[in-house]
């Protein structure tokens, strides 16, 4: 790796940190196009995230990602927010440019780029997404931007539902997209989305390891074979949503290539360069 008295920081704050691939993913990249930058995780919580951010401003760097439990409070902290991050509340990257520091989010783009990775794309297609947390309502936001026609959103009467009804509200203004917001619990609507839709969208945390028994479609004979299956989940690599899909004759794309590429997202704002994305793939997103 090149380091010199030049050489540009990068980070990653979130809690806990020490599972994340983010910075073998990107000194690696920084390595293969010879570029003078650096990736560091650092394990900071949501008490420290304004003194952190402070010291990244002070420190210069290039830019930094967020992560669990960041990811909305950063947004208080920054200067300017792009209009994904605005509707969502959310940011996953933040570039400071002359102490100037942007939030947006490419967690959407990086589900959007692996759907065109496994083959799909979306544009003018109908979609029924499984949850409104955080990893949901990036890909939401993105999707509905991007052209899709419909998305039907699903989750609990809770929190996240009520947060989700202003955001179904901003995006069924600002785009194309006609967003639907129902209860999970009522099974006849979600079958009838769900048939109707060209993909299902699980970005619940339903069957991420350990509980990978758990999945929030009980009968398999929704899924008929010209449904695509897709989920955000990449602990474990097949989740049991895609097992029973699979099993249905359906074409499924899991999680791996999300986080490749929202990371790749994140290096093109803050290097101007493309990740070397095939080489990355190969060496830490084996789908094996
Ligand atoms: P959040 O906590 O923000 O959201 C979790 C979502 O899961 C909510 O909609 C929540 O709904 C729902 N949920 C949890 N338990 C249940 C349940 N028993 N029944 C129904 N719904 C449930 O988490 P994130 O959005 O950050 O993460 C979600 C998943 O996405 C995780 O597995 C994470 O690893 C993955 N992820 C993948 C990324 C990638 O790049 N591939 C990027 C980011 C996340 P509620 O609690 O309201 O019921």
């Amino acid at each position: 790796m090149r380091l010199s008295g030049k050489t540009k920081l990068m980070g990653l704050l979130g809690s806990p940190v020490s599972h994340s691939i983010s910075p073998a993913m990107h000194n690696k990249a920084f390595e293969i196009l010879d570029l003078d930058y650096a990736y560091l995780a650092f394990d900071i919580g949501v008490d420290d995230l304004e003194n952190a951010v402070e010291a990244m401003k002070l420190l210069r760097v290039r830019g930094f990602n967020l992560t669990m439990p960041n990811k909305n409070l950063v947004c208080k902290y920054v200067d300017k927010l792009s209009p994904l991050s605005r509707i969502i509340g959310a940011c996953n990257t933040v570039t400071n440019d002359d102490g100037i520091l942007t939030g947006t989010t490419t967690d959407g783009a990086g589900y959007m780029k692996a759907a065109k990775d496994a083959g799909f794309d979306l544009t003018g297609k109908k979609m029924t997404l499984l949850g409104a947390g955080g990893a949901a309502l990036a890909i939401l936001a993105q999707a509905a931007f991007d052209g899709l026609s419909e998305i039907s959103v699903f989750n609990i009467r809770d929190a996240f539902f009520e947060k989700a009804e202003k955001i179904v509200a901003d995006l069924n203004n600002e785009t194309k997209c006609k967003v639907n917001l129902y209860d999970l619990e009522d099974e006849n609507v979600l079958n009838r989305e769900i048939t109707d839709s060209y993909i299902l969208t699980n970005a619940t945390s339903v069957g991420m390891a350990p509980n990978t028994d758990n999945c929030i479609i009980k009968d398999d004979s929704i899924f008929n074979s010209e449904l695509i299956v897709s989920d955000v989940i990449y602990n474990p690599k097949e989740t049991k949503l895609l097992k029973m899909a699979k099993n249905k004759g359906c074409r499924t794309f899991n999680g791996m290539y999300m986080l490749l590429y929202q990371g790749a997202e994140s290096f093109k704002i803050w290097t101007g360069e493309e990740m070397p994305v095939k080489e990355i793939k190969e060496l830490y997103f084996s789908q094996e």
